[in-house]
Order: structure tokens, then C-alpha cells, then sequence
């Protein structure tokens, strides 16, 4: 009989049978819940055709449940300690391949590349470490790889965020990054008691899925640069922000001036006030003034 990585008492004798412990500096939360995981596998699609990006496969509770499901799996995970953990259960999954390392440092369109095909499209699952969401979800949006949607386990209070209303103080920088490429959706919402050990936040399971943008641009980058720029205080108002990102000589106020009113802008207003339509209106009319 098969006995699940993630069942708890299997997730316990493994931490124990190596000798370790959790690593809070990882954001290590193993999950224990069959229901979960199964739950993340089927809000995914995944099916046996399918190339699957997996983002801190820990001890593999999750990885062993994908690669079941999926053609392949390529895993990453920065804890050595756990990649040797791996090696071990994960042993009798051939379509599953580790990768050491910091994923915030991989270049994954060349990983891909190689390891799946020039054309390949790929679904990304992680219970992520939540210290870094932010930085991955934005990492694998704004990265130039094909992917067919993104199931992602993440702090609630930040799952909120990709949803975020104009105006509220959940919307920001994360919501407009997301809004451009994807729709999001609330999947799954879960409890810390799903996890050993238990974080001390709520958890929800986000879907992703592409989108072509309302409103495409040449170049995003610089797209995003203007709506960090926008945000960067958020109590000042655009005006405030737009001198200290562009400086404060007079050609350049007039310049900043004249694409507001291009973008019928009030100056005064906050950055959270404005929606990704108008943010991309002004970013056009700062770059007719070549700014
Ligand atoms: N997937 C496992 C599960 O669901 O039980 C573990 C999830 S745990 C919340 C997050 C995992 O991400 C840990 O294994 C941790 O070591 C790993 N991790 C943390 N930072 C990472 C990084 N920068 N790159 C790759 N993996 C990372």
C-alpha cells in the first residue's frame, strides 16, 4: 500500500528520519492535506499531456501528487537539505526533475527551453514560500514564457491583493502587474491547520489565467516603471511622485504638465485612484513627451 507524502504521519517521520525541522528563513509549511493537494492538482487541469513548473517542492507532498497527473515536472528548491530529501522520496516519479537553487535567480525561459521544448507551454503549481510571493508572481508574469495558467497557494491577505478594487488600500502595484497579464481567481480558501507546522496566517489557493491585455503596449517594462513610480509614496499625490521620478526642473514639469492634461489626469490625485486604463493613457502621454 502507498502511503502519501502528505499524510501527516509520513510528513512527520520523514522531517524526522532526516532530522529536520521546518526553516522559517524558507518560508517552510509542509502540507498535510490530501484534500488540498488534490484540490490544487484539479484547479490546475493537469492532465497527462502536460509540463509542469513547480516552485519549492519541499519534501514533494505536492510534486508526488502533479507528477501522478502530469507528463512532467521540473522543481525547484533552494533548501539542499531538502533537494536530498527528495532525491529519496520522490525516487519512483521518473518524470520528476529537481533543480537546486534560488528560483528568483533562474533564468526560466532558457530552463524551459531546454527541458521542454522550444513551444512548450507549461502550468505552474507551488504552495509558495510566502515571504517571496510577490517577487516570484511577478517574476513569472513579466518573464517571457507561455504559460497555460498558475495555481498558487499564497498568503490570503496578498490573494486579496490581485483582486483589489480601485481605490482600496489592497490595490496596488501587485494588482495592476497582475491585471495586465492575467485573470485571477480565488480557488481554494485554506485553513493553517492544513499545513505542519500551521502558519500564522489564513491561506488561499489563486488561479491565474492569461489574458490578452485591454490595452497593449510596446514595451510593459516601462509600463510598470511609470506605475511604481506612481506609487512609490503612496500618501503623495501623482504630481509629488512624477517630480521625484522625473525631477523637479522646469522643463520637466512643464513636460509633466502637458501629459496630464493629455491624459486628463488631475495632479493632485493619488496613484491608488487611478485603474491600468488610465495609468496606460499617462504612460503614453509621458513617452509623446519623452519622458
Ligand atoms: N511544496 C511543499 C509543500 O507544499 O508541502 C513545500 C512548500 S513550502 C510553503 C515552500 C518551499 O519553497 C520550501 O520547500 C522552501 O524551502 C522553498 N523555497 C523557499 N525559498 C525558495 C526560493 N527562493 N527558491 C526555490 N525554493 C524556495
Amino acid at each position: 500500500e502507498i502511503i502519501d507524502i502528505a499524510n501527516p504521519t509520513r510528513t512527520q517521520a520523514i522531517l524526522n528520519a532526516y532530522g529536520l525541522h521546518a526553516k522559517k528563513k524558507f518560508g517552510q509549511n509542509f502540507l498535510t492535506d490530501l484534500d488540498v493537494l488534490h484540490g490544487i492538482v484539479d484547479t490546475a487541469d493537469i492532465t497527462n499531456e502536460d509540463y509542469v513548473i513547480e516552485i519549492g517542492p519541499g519534501i514533494g507532498s505536492l510534486t508526488e501528487q502533479i507528477a501522478r497527473a502530469a507528463k512532467k515536472v521540473l522543481a525547484f528548491e533552494i533548501d539542499t537539505q531538502m533537494v536530498k530529501v527528495l532525491g529519496e522520496t520522490l525516487k519512483d516519479y521518473d518524470n520528476v526533475k529537481v533543480i537546486s537553487g534560488d528560483i528568483l535567480e533562474m533564468n526560466l525561459p532558457q530552463i524551459i527551453t531546454e527541458e521542454f521544448g522550444e513551444t512548450a507551454h507549461v502550468k505552474v503549481v507551488a504552495n509558495l514560500p510566502y515571504y517571496i510571493t510577490t517577487p516570484i508572481l511577478m517574476q513569472l508574469l513579466r518573464t517571457n514564457i507561455t504559460w497555460d495558467n498558475i495555481v498558487v497557494m499564497m498568503q490570503r491577505e496578498v490573494a486579496d491583493r490581485l483582486n483589489a478594487e480601485v481605490g482600496t488600500k489592497a490595490y496596488g502595484v501587485l494588482t495592476l502587474t497582475v491585471q495586465y497579464f492575467a485573470n485571477a481567481q480565488l480557488a481554494i480558501e485554506v485553513p493553517a491547520t492544513a499545513f505542519n507546522p500551521a502558519p500564522k496566517v489564513e491561506s488561499a489557493v489563486v488561479k491565474l489565467t492569461p489574458l490578452v491585455p485591454q490595452v497593449i503596449v510596446d514595451q510593459p517594462e516601462r509600463l510598470f516603471g511609470v506605475i511604481k513610480g506612481s506609487f512609490s509614496h503612496r500618501r503623495k499625490s501623482l504630481w509629488n511622485n512624477m517630480l521625484q521620478t522625473y525631477g523637479k526642473d522646469t522643463y520637466i514639469k512643464e513636460k509633466i504638465t502637458a501629459a496630464l492634461k493629455q491624459a486628463t489626469i488631475d495632479p493632485s490625485i493619488r496613484a491608488e485612484r487611478l485603474d491600468l486604463t488610465q495609468l496606460t493613457t499617462l504612460y503614453l502621454a509621458l513617452r509623446e513627451q519623452e519622458l
